[in-house]
Protein backbone atom coordinates (compact mmCIF):
# COMPACT_ATOMS: atom_id res chain seq x y z
CA UNK A 1 0.00 0.00 0.00
CA UNK A 2 1.51 3.64 -0.90
CA UNK A 3 1.49 5.86 2.22
CA UNK A 4 0.37 9.40 1.35
CA UNK A 5 3.44 12.05 1.21
CA UNK A 6 3.36 14.00 4.58
CA UNK A 7 2.50 17.31 2.52
CA UNK A 8 0.24 17.12 -0.74
CA UNK A 9 -3.35 17.27 -1.15
CA UNK A 10 -5.09 20.65 0.76
CA UNK A 11 -1.54 21.30 2.49
CA UNK A 12 -0.10 25.41 1.66
CA UNK A 13 3.35 25.11 1.32
CA UNK A 14 5.49 28.71 1.12
CA UNK A 15 8.42 28.59 -1.08
CA UNK A 16 11.18 31.57 -1.20
CA UNK A 17 12.84 32.13 -4.12
CA UNK A 18 10.33 29.40 -6.04
CA UNK A 19 11.09 30.68 -9.60
CA UNK A 20 14.35 29.81 -9.32
CA UNK A 21 16.43 26.74 -11.10
CA UNK A 22 16.13 24.57 -8.34
CA UNK A 23 13.22 25.90 -6.27
CA UNK A 24 10.81 26.28 -9.21
CA UNK A 25 11.22 22.26 -9.86
CA UNK A 26 10.10 21.69 -6.18
CA UNK A 27 7.01 23.89 -6.49
CA UNK A 28 6.30 22.06 -9.45
CA UNK A 29 6.22 18.25 -7.99
CA UNK A 30 4.30 20.10 -5.10
CA UNK A 31 1.74 21.37 -6.81
CA UNK A 32 1.41 18.00 -8.48
CA UNK A 33 0.89 16.81 -5.09
CA UNK A 34 -2.09 18.94 -4.47
CA UNK A 35 -0.60 21.14 -2.43
CA UNK A 36 -1.44 25.13 -1.96
CA UNK A 37 1.86 26.71 -3.35
CA UNK A 38 2.58 30.19 -2.41
CA UNK A 39 6.12 31.53 -4.27
CA UNK A 40 8.43 34.74 -2.98
CA UNK A 41 10.76 35.69 -5.43
CA UNK A 42 12.12 38.93 -6.61
CA UNK A 43 13.44 37.36 -9.90
CA UNK A 44 17.05 38.93 -8.83
CA UNK A 45 18.79 35.20 -10.40
CA UNK A 46 15.16 33.37 -10.68
CA UNK A 47 12.02 34.08 -13.38
CA UNK A 48 8.94 34.31 -13.46
CA UNK A 49 9.48 31.79 -16.96
CA UNK A 50 10.17 29.62 -14.75
CA UNK A 51 6.87 29.28 -13.40
CA UNK A 52 5.10 30.47 -16.11
CA UNK A 53 3.59 27.24 -16.58
CA UNK A 54 1.34 27.18 -13.44
CA UNK A 55 0.37 30.76 -13.42
CA UNK A 56 -3.40 29.75 -14.28
CA UNK A 57 -3.24 27.25 -11.53
CA UNK A 58 -5.95 28.04 -8.42
CA UNK A 59 -3.48 26.16 -6.42
CA UNK A 60 -0.32 28.43 -7.43
CA UNK A 61 0.13 31.70 -6.50
CA UNK A 62 3.56 33.89 -7.21
CA UNK A 63 4.32 36.98 -5.22
CA UNK A 64 6.87 39.34 -6.29
CA UNK A 65 8.69 40.01 -3.42
CA UNK A 66 11.86 41.10 -2.01
CA UNK A 67 12.29 39.13 1.82
CA UNK A 68 15.68 41.02 2.38
CA UNK A 69 13.96 43.02 4.53
CA UNK A 70 11.44 40.69 6.05
CA UNK A 71 8.10 38.83 4.60
CA UNK A 72 5.66 41.28 3.01
CA UNK A 73 2.30 41.91 3.63
CA UNK A 74 0.09 40.32 0.79
CA UNK A 75 -3.22 38.48 0.97
CA UNK A 76 -1.59 35.29 0.39
CA UNK A 77 0.74 36.03 3.43
CA UNK A 78 -2.39 35.66 6.23
CA UNK A 79 -3.82 32.37 6.00
CA UNK A 80 -1.78 29.87 8.29
CA UNK A 81 1.18 27.45 6.64
CA UNK A 82 2.29 23.66 7.17
CA UNK A 83 5.27 24.12 6.17
CA UNK A 84 7.92 26.96 5.01
CA UNK A 85 11.06 26.05 2.58
CA UNK A 86 13.82 28.69 2.29
CA UNK A 87 15.10 28.16 -1.02
CA UNK A 88 16.10 31.72 -1.23
CA UNK A 89 19.67 32.89 -2.17
CA UNK A 90 21.19 34.13 -5.40
CA UNK A 91 24.18 30.99 -5.65
CA UNK A 92 26.35 31.44 -8.21
CA UNK A 93 30.26 32.26 -7.06
CA UNK A 94 29.82 35.19 -10.03
CA UNK A 95 27.02 36.71 -7.57
CA UNK A 96 29.12 36.77 -4.49
CA UNK A 97 31.01 39.77 -5.76
CA UNK A 98 27.87 41.17 -7.49
CA UNK A 99 25.47 40.98 -4.66
CA UNK A 100 27.27 40.40 -1.84
CA UNK A 101 25.08 42.26 0.82
CA UNK A 102 22.02 41.14 -0.35
CA UNK A 103 23.36 37.03 -0.17
CA UNK A 104 23.84 38.02 3.46
CA UNK A 105 20.44 39.04 4.37
CA UNK A 106 18.59 37.05 2.38
CA UNK A 107 20.03 34.35 4.67
CA UNK A 108 20.06 36.25 7.71
CA UNK A 109 17.17 38.85 8.12
CA UNK A 110 14.85 36.67 5.84
CA UNK A 111 15.81 33.60 7.31
CA UNK A 112 14.58 34.87 10.91
CA UNK A 113 11.41 35.87 9.49
CA UNK A 114 10.67 33.02 8.41
CA UNK A 115 11.48 31.34 11.62
CA UNK A 116 9.32 33.31 13.42
CA UNK A 117 6.68 33.26 11.10
CA UNK A 118 7.31 29.36 10.72
CA UNK A 119 7.39 28.94 14.68
CA UNK A 120 3.83 30.89 14.91
CA UNK A 121 2.38 28.66 12.29
CA UNK A 122 3.31 25.54 14.07
CA UNK A 123 4.93 24.75 9.87
CA UNK A 124 7.46 22.68 9.07
CA UNK A 125 10.68 25.01 8.11
CA UNK A 126 13.26 23.92 5.70
CA UNK A 127 16.16 25.75 4.83
CA UNK A 128 18.65 25.03 2.03
CA UNK A 129 22.12 25.09 3.28
CA UNK A 130 24.67 24.06 0.61
CA UNK A 131 27.59 21.84 0.53
CA UNK A 132 29.70 25.66 1.32
CA UNK A 133 28.96 25.03 4.52
CA UNK A 134 32.29 23.03 4.34
CA UNK A 135 34.23 25.77 2.97
CA UNK A 136 37.35 24.40 1.04
CA UNK A 137 37.08 20.67 2.68
CA UNK A 138 40.00 19.14 5.01
CA UNK A 139 37.61 16.37 4.84
CA UNK A 140 36.99 13.90 1.89
CA UNK A 141 34.06 12.51 1.67
CA UNK A 142 32.32 15.25 3.14
CA UNK A 143 30.14 14.23 6.51
CA UNK A 144 27.33 16.30 8.42
CA UNK A 145 29.58 16.17 11.42
CA UNK A 146 32.61 18.15 9.67
CA UNK A 147 32.47 21.46 11.00
CA UNK A 148 34.18 22.81 7.85
CA UNK A 149 36.99 25.64 6.81
CA UNK A 150 35.61 28.98 5.84
CA UNK A 151 37.80 31.98 5.22
CA UNK A 152 35.03 34.08 7.52
CA UNK A 153 36.28 37.24 5.40
CA UNK A 154 37.00 36.13 1.83
CA UNK A 155 34.80 37.01 -1.31
CA UNK A 156 33.09 33.54 -0.86
CA UNK A 157 32.28 34.26 2.44
CA UNK A 158 29.48 36.28 2.16
CA UNK A 159 27.31 33.32 1.02
CA UNK A 160 29.09 30.44 3.14
CA UNK A 161 28.69 32.42 6.60
CA UNK A 162 25.13 33.49 5.66
CA UNK A 163 24.12 29.49 5.06
CA UNK A 164 26.05 28.85 7.93
CA UNK A 165 24.42 31.40 10.20
CA UNK A 166 21.05 29.85 8.94
CA UNK A 167 22.34 26.77 9.76
CA UNK A 168 22.72 28.26 13.15
CA UNK A 169 19.24 29.96 13.93
CA UNK A 170 17.26 26.92 12.74
CA UNK A 171 18.81 24.64 14.94
CA UNK A 172 18.54 27.89 17.82
CA UNK A 173 14.66 27.85 16.64
CA UNK A 174 14.42 24.06 16.74
CA UNK A 175 15.97 23.71 20.08
CA UNK A 176 14.73 26.75 21.95
CA UNK A 177 11.24 27.28 20.37
CA UNK A 178 10.35 23.34 19.33
CA UNK A 179 10.13 24.63 15.63
CA UNK A 180 9.81 21.78 13.31
CA UNK A 181 12.78 22.32 11.11
CA UNK A 182 15.29 20.25 8.79
CA UNK A 183 18.42 21.45 6.71
CA UNK A 184 19.46 19.92 3.42
CA UNK A 185 23.41 20.31 2.92
CA UNK A 186 22.94 20.37 -1.35
CA UNK A 187 25.78 19.87 -3.31
CA UNK A 188 26.29 20.91 -6.98
CA UNK A 189 23.55 20.67 -9.09
CA UNK A 190 22.53 21.18 -12.57
CA UNK A 191 19.64 20.68 -15.08
CA UNK A 192 16.82 22.75 -16.79
CA UNK A 193 15.98 26.29 -16.09
CA UNK A 194 20.05 27.12 -15.03
CA UNK A 195 20.47 30.40 -16.76
CA UNK A 196 23.14 29.91 -19.36
CA UNK A 197 25.02 33.16 -17.85
CA UNK A 198 24.87 32.02 -14.45
CA UNK A 199 28.50 31.81 -14.27
CA UNK A 200 28.86 28.38 -12.08
CA UNK A 201 31.00 25.53 -14.70
CA UNK A 202 28.16 23.41 -16.09
CA UNK A 203 25.84 26.27 -17.45
CA UNK A 204 29.07 28.01 -18.56
CA UNK A 205 30.62 24.68 -20.16
CA UNK A 206 27.43 23.99 -22.23
CA UNK A 207 26.98 27.54 -23.58
CA UNK A 208 30.41 28.02 -24.65
CA UNK A 209 30.12 24.22 -26.23
CA UNK A 210 27.22 24.95 -28.02
CA UNK A 211 28.55 28.55 -29.57
CA UNK A 212 32.14 26.62 -30.42
CA UNK A 213 33.45 29.19 -28.01
CA UNK A 214 36.81 28.22 -25.77
CA UNK A 215 35.55 26.34 -22.46
CA UNK A 216 36.73 28.50 -19.63
CA UNK A 217 38.44 26.15 -17.38
CA UNK A 218 39.92 27.57 -14.12
CA UNK A 219 43.51 27.13 -12.97
CA UNK A 220 44.48 22.96 -13.72
CA UNK A 221 40.85 22.07 -13.80
CA UNK A 222 41.99 19.33 -11.37
CA UNK A 223 39.74 20.33 -8.84
CA UNK A 224 36.60 18.23 -8.66
CA UNK A 225 32.96 18.59 -7.85
CA UNK A 226 30.57 16.15 -7.79
CA UNK A 227 26.98 16.86 -9.63
CA UNK A 228 23.43 15.57 -9.18
CA UNK A 229 20.61 15.97 -11.66
CA UNK A 230 18.03 18.35 -10.21
CA UNK A 231 15.23 15.53 -10.18
CA UNK A 232 17.32 13.47 -7.77
CA UNK A 233 18.31 16.32 -5.80
CA UNK A 234 14.70 16.93 -5.54
CA UNK A 235 13.23 14.09 -4.95
CA UNK A 236 16.05 14.29 -1.82
CA UNK A 237 14.63 17.72 -0.24
CA UNK A 238 11.03 16.19 -0.43
CA UNK A 239 11.88 12.80 1.14
CA UNK A 240 13.70 15.04 4.17
CA UNK A 241 10.58 17.57 4.34
CA UNK A 242 8.40 14.68 4.31
CA UNK A 243 10.06 13.02 7.60
CA UNK A 244 10.65 14.24 10.61
CA UNK A 245 14.52 14.47 10.57
CA UNK A 246 16.17 17.71 11.43
CA UNK A 247 19.43 17.13 9.48
CA UNK A 248 21.15 18.67 8.36
CA UNK A 249 21.46 15.79 6.26
CA UNK A 250 23.61 16.36 2.91
CA UNK A 251 22.10 15.64 -0.91
CA UNK A 252 24.02 15.34 -4.03
CA UNK A 253 25.67 12.54 -5.87
CA UNK A 254 28.77 10.93 -5.89
CA UNK A 255 29.56 11.14 -8.95
CA UNK A 256 32.70 13.75 -8.59
CA UNK A 257 34.56 14.89 -11.50
CA UNK A 258 37.49 17.33 -11.87
CA UNK A 259 36.40 20.39 -13.82
CA UNK A 260 38.73 19.14 -16.69
CA UNK A 261 37.02 16.13 -16.84
CA UNK A 262 33.97 17.49 -16.91
CA UNK A 263 34.69 20.08 -19.76
CA UNK A 264 35.60 17.18 -21.83
CA UNK A 265 32.38 15.20 -21.07
CA UNK A 266 30.43 18.65 -22.38
CA UNK A 267 32.75 19.21 -25.33
CA UNK A 268 31.97 14.95 -26.07
CA UNK A 269 28.31 15.32 -25.55
CA UNK A 270 27.66 18.26 -27.43
CA UNK A 271 29.93 16.87 -30.29
CA UNK A 272 31.83 20.69 -29.98
CA UNK A 273 34.81 21.90 -31.70
CA UNK A 274 35.72 23.81 -28.49
CA UNK A 275 39.26 23.82 -27.51
CA UNK A 276 39.64 23.74 -23.35
CA UNK A 277 41.59 27.24 -22.26
CA UNK A 278 42.87 27.53 -18.49
CA UNK A 279 42.15 30.67 -17.03
CA UNK A 280 42.41 32.26 -13.71
CA UNK A 281 40.91 30.54 -10.83
CA UNK A 282 39.11 32.46 -8.15
CA UNK A 283 40.55 33.10 -4.42
CA UNK A 284 39.54 30.14 -1.76
CA UNK A 285 37.59 27.96 -4.60
CA UNK A 286 37.09 24.43 -2.61
CA UNK A 287 39.68 21.54 -4.43
CA UNK A 288 37.45 19.05 -3.33
CA UNK A 289 33.86 18.30 -3.30
CA UNK A 290 31.64 14.87 -2.42
CA UNK A 291 29.20 13.89 -0.12
CA UNK A 292 29.16 11.30 2.09
CA UNK A 293 25.67 10.00 1.43
CA UNK A 294 24.94 7.79 4.21
CA UNK A 295 22.88 9.41 6.75
CA UNK A 296 20.76 10.26 3.58
CA UNK A 297 20.57 6.70 2.15
CA UNK A 298 19.53 5.15 5.93
CA UNK A 299 17.29 8.21 7.31
CA UNK A 300 15.34 9.21 4.22
CA UNK A 301 15.96 5.93 2.08
CA UNK A 302 17.97 8.72 -0.69
CA UNK A 303 19.21 7.08 -3.68
CA UNK A 304 20.17 9.20 -6.74
CA UNK A 305 19.35 7.68 -10.19
CA UNK A 306 21.05 10.22 -13.15
CA UNK A 307 24.33 9.13 -14.75
CA UNK A 308 25.91 12.28 -15.88
CA UNK A 309 25.85 11.25 -19.53
CA UNK A 310 22.46 11.46 -19.06
CA UNK A 311 21.56 14.10 -16.74
CA UNK A 312 24.01 16.66 -18.66
CA UNK A 313 22.92 15.02 -22.26
CA UNK A 314 19.31 16.15 -21.02
CA UNK A 315 20.70 19.98 -19.88
CA UNK A 316 22.33 19.71 -23.15
CA UNK A 317 18.63 19.98 -25.18
CA UNK A 318 17.19 22.63 -22.59
CA UNK A 319 20.19 25.16 -23.27
CA UNK A 320 20.06 24.36 -27.04
CA UNK A 321 16.67 25.00 -27.43
CA UNK A 322 16.91 28.37 -25.33
CA UNK A 323 19.80 29.26 -27.11
CA UNK A 324 18.61 28.15 -30.22
CA UNK A 325 21.49 25.85 -31.60
P1 LIG B 1 18.58 30.34 -8.21
O1 LIG B 1 19.31 31.64 -8.18
O2 LIG B 1 18.10 29.85 -9.51
O3 LIG B 1 17.33 30.40 -7.21
C1 LIG B 1 17.25 31.28 -6.11
C2 LIG B 1 15.96 32.09 -6.19
O4 LIG B 1 15.90 32.96 -5.05
C3 LIG B 1 15.88 32.98 -7.43
O5 LIG B 1 14.62 32.82 -8.06
C4 LIG B 1 16.02 34.40 -6.87
O6 LIG B 1 15.37 35.36 -7.65
C5 LIG B 1 15.41 34.22 -5.47
N1 LIG B 1 15.84 35.24 -4.50
C6 LIG B 1 17.12 35.54 -4.17
N2 LIG B 1 17.13 36.54 -3.26
C7 LIG B 1 15.84 36.85 -2.99
C8 LIG B 1 15.19 37.80 -2.15
N3 LIG B 1 15.89 38.66 -1.39
N4 LIG B 1 13.85 37.85 -2.13
C9 LIG B 1 13.12 36.99 -2.89
N5 LIG B 1 13.67 36.07 -3.72
C10 LIG B 1 15.01 36.00 -3.77
O7 LIG B 1 19.56 29.29 -7.52
P2 LIG B 1 19.46 27.72 -7.30
O8 LIG B 1 20.71 27.14 -7.78
O9 LIG B 1 18.19 27.19 -7.81
O10 LIG B 1 19.50 27.64 -5.71
C11 LIG B 1 18.32 27.53 -4.93
C12 LIG B 1 18.71 27.35 -3.47
O11 LIG B 1 19.49 26.15 -3.31
C13 LIG B 1 19.57 28.49 -2.92
O12 LIG B 1 19.22 28.74 -1.58
C14 LIG B 1 20.98 27.93 -2.99
O13 LIG B 1 21.82 28.51 -2.03
C15 LIG B 1 20.73 26.46 -2.72
N6 LIG B 1 21.81 25.61 -3.28
C16 LIG B 1 21.86 25.38 -4.63
C17 LIG B 1 22.90 24.60 -5.13
C18 LIG B 1 23.01 24.26 -6.60
O14 LIG B 1 23.95 23.56 -6.97
N7 LIG B 1 22.10 24.68 -7.46
C19 LIG B 1 23.88 24.09 -4.27
C20 LIG B 1 23.80 24.39 -2.92
C21 LIG B 1 22.75 25.14 -2.43
N1 LIG C 1 34.69 26.81 -13.00
C1 LIG C 1 35.44 26.78 -14.15
N2 LIG C 1 35.01 27.55 -15.20
C2 LIG C 1 33.88 28.32 -15.16
C3 LIG C 1 33.11 28.31 -13.98
C4 LIG C 1 33.55 27.55 -12.92
O1 LIG C 1 36.44 26.09 -14.24
O2 LIG C 1 33.58 28.99 -16.16
C5 LIG C 1 35.17 25.99 -11.86
C6 LIG C 1 35.21 26.75 -10.55
O3 LIG C 1 36.45 27.41 -10.40
C7 LIG C 1 35.04 25.62 -9.55
C8 LIG C 1 34.17 24.60 -10.28
O4 LIG C 1 34.26 24.94 -11.67
O5 LIG C 1 36.27 25.04 -9.25
C9 LIG C 1 32.71 24.62 -9.87
O6 LIG C 1 32.26 25.95 -9.94
P1 LIG C 1 30.73 26.32 -9.83
O7 LIG C 1 30.66 27.82 -9.88
O8 LIG C 1 29.93 25.57 -10.81
O9 LIG C 1 30.31 25.77 -8.40
P2 LIG C 1 30.92 25.92 -6.93
O10 LIG C 1 32.25 26.58 -6.99
O11 LIG C 1 29.93 26.73 -6.19
O12 LIG C 1 31.03 24.53 -6.43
Amino acid sequence: MKVAPRFGSGHRILVTGGAGFVPSHLVDRLVERGCTVVVLDNFVTGSKENVAHLLDKPTFTLVEADISDGLPHHPAMTERFDAILHMASPASPTDFEKLPVEILRVGSVATLALLERATDDGARFLMASTSEAYGDPKEHPQRETYWGNVNPIGIRSVYDEAKRFSEAATMAYHRSRGTDTAIVRIFNTYGPRMRPDDGRAIPTFISQALRGEPITVHGTGNQTRSICYVDDLVRGILLLLDSTQTGPINCGTEHEMSMRQLAETIVSLTGSTSEVSYITRASDDPEMRRPDLTLARELLGYEPSVTPEDGLGRTIEYFRGRLGY
